[in-house]
Parts: C-alpha cells; structure tokens; sequence
C-alpha cells in the first residue's frame, strides 16, 4: 500500500502549493484511487506533477463528502482520466450546501460549478448507501451512525443560505484499507466525528486488527474542552498506533492531541508518503 497526500493546507516540500482543501492517492497492489481532489484543479495537478503521480492512473475517484476544499479539483481529477471515470460518494454531497456561521454571512461551500459540470461530462456516478468496497481491501464507510454523546456533529453548516434547514451532513463519509497488519483511515472532514468514524469502521471490520493509521481532518476547530478530552481518550483506548492530524483538524487541537498522545502524532503536508508492504 502506498499513500500520497497530494493536497493539504502546508506544505514542507520545495515545489508543491498549499491551500484549505485535501486529496490523497491511494495505491494498492497495482490499483491506484484518488481520495478527495483538494479545492482546486491547480493545486491538484501541481502536486500531482512534483509528487510523481499519474492522476489518469487512478481507476476511480473517492469522495469523502460534497464541500469545496474537497471537490473543487475535480474537473483535473476527471480530464486527466482516459475515458469515464467511476465516482463514489454519497447522493447529498451533490445537494447545495452553505456556511452560515450566526454573526457572519452565509457562503456556499458545496460542490462549484464547474466541479458539477465536470461530472456531468466525465463521471459515472456510484452512488454509495452503505459501506461498500471499491477495490480488494479498500473499503469506503457510507454514512457514518452518530453514536457518541460529546461529538457536536452540527456546526455552522446548512441546506440553505438562511439557516432554516440544518445540512446533517450525511454524505461524511471516511475510506479505509484493511491489511494483515492492520487498517488505515483516511479521513475527509470528519465531519460525523473521527470517534463515530473510527467506532463505525471497529464495528464494520469485525475488530479484528488495529488501527495502525488514522489521516486526515478531524473538524475539532471549534471543539468544546469535553469533547477535545474524550477524543483523545477515545483514540488512546481505540488503540490508535500513528495519529496524522491535518487540514480542517485546527491547531489548538493538534497541539492538544500531540500532547495527549506522546509518540502517536506525526505532521501531514502535502508530500506526505506512507508506505507499507502488507
Ligand atoms: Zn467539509
Ligand atoms: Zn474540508
């Protein structure tokens, strides 16, 4: 298995452009996937170039949810694929989706324009209800259960720009792959919460093997006091052997983790390559 994160919000490379959005490449034995396409068609591409990664390569595009920062690459994910490209992800991230924090004005982050022209043009659509499997041992959750009491999975975000309708954010979804040795989450946003994520994915695998990799963002921008302790003790008694917090996990919150959890966190940039054989 080999994974390079492609897009993130830093860099520590010479060569490769940060900005608020993720995408990982994921490969695993000769079958290549991209996870999420960062907010923009140049970031992705540019990235894509330094890292060595053939985005045409890819035999299938995962999306974790339907907001900007990780749809808006789509239309490069999608040119650089031969013919139609096969699209997993769930039936609302294509709904409108906004931001509409109480005191400030209402944005649309869902899926642009041009990222919906792309699908229409380019992609067959999979639309994922469940857990489903895009490839040997690589696994996408479908929506995640809300099944912990100190995860807000609420926030600022809504169905439209007047806040009538709250945006459950169904379409959250998490991929994992399962080896000998253990399982690697790749997060999107997290935004069903990365305990729910990871109790889901425990419940879905049987338990049988560790989590020897957790990437990704963990929304925990504005987590509460509680919920930041209960996370990182959740995470230790889930087992949780590497920790990479990243994109929208928010600094405070990765300090706090790092503490929490001496020898489990490790930085996540663009240019991060993981590496494993099993
Ligand atoms: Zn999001
Ligand atoms: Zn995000």
């Amino acid at each position: 298995m080999r994974l390079i994160v492609l897009t993130e919000n830093s860099v520590y490379r010479r060569g490769l452009l940060a900005e608020h959005g993720w995408a990982v490449w994921v490969e695993r034995e000769g079958r290549a996937f991209l996870f999420d396409a960062g907010q923009t068609s140049l970031v992705l591409t540019r990235n894509a170039e330094a890292l060595g990664v053939r985005l045409g390569e890819a035999e299938g595009i995962l999306l974790s949810h339907g907001h900007y920062d990780h749809a808006g690459g789509l239309p490069a994910a999608l040119a650089a694929a031969r013919d139609k490209q096969t699209v997993w992800l769930h039936r609302d991230a294509l709904v409108p989706k906004f931001s509409c924090p109480e005191n400030g004005r209402a944005q649309e982050v869902g899926l642009p324009q041009s990222a919906r022209e792309a699908l229409n043009a380019k992609a067959v659509l999979r639309f994922v209800e469940g857990p489903a499997e895009a490839a040997p041992g690589i696994f996408v959750t479908g929506p995640v259960p809300r099944q912990t009491d100190f995860e807000d999975t609420g926030g600022p975000f809504f169905l439209d720009p007047k806040r009538r309708r709250a945006d459950p954010l169904l379409d959250d979804q998490a991929l994992f792959i399962e080896e000998s040795n253990g399982i690697t989450v790749l997060l999107g946003c997290a935004h069903a919460g990365v305990i729910n994520t990871l109790l889901h994915i425990r419940e879905l695998t049987g338990a049988r093997r560790p989590f020897k990799a957790v990437l990704g963002g963990a929304h925990l921008v504005n987590a509460s006091e509680r919920r930041l302790r209960r996370t990182a003790e959740e995470l230790r008694a889930l087992g949780v052997r590497r920790l990479f917090p990243a994109h929208c996990t928010g600094v405070p919150a990765i300090a706090r983790l790092w503490r929490e959890l001496p020898g489990v966190c490790a930085p996540c940039s663009a240019g991060l390559e993981l590496a494993s054989a099993a």
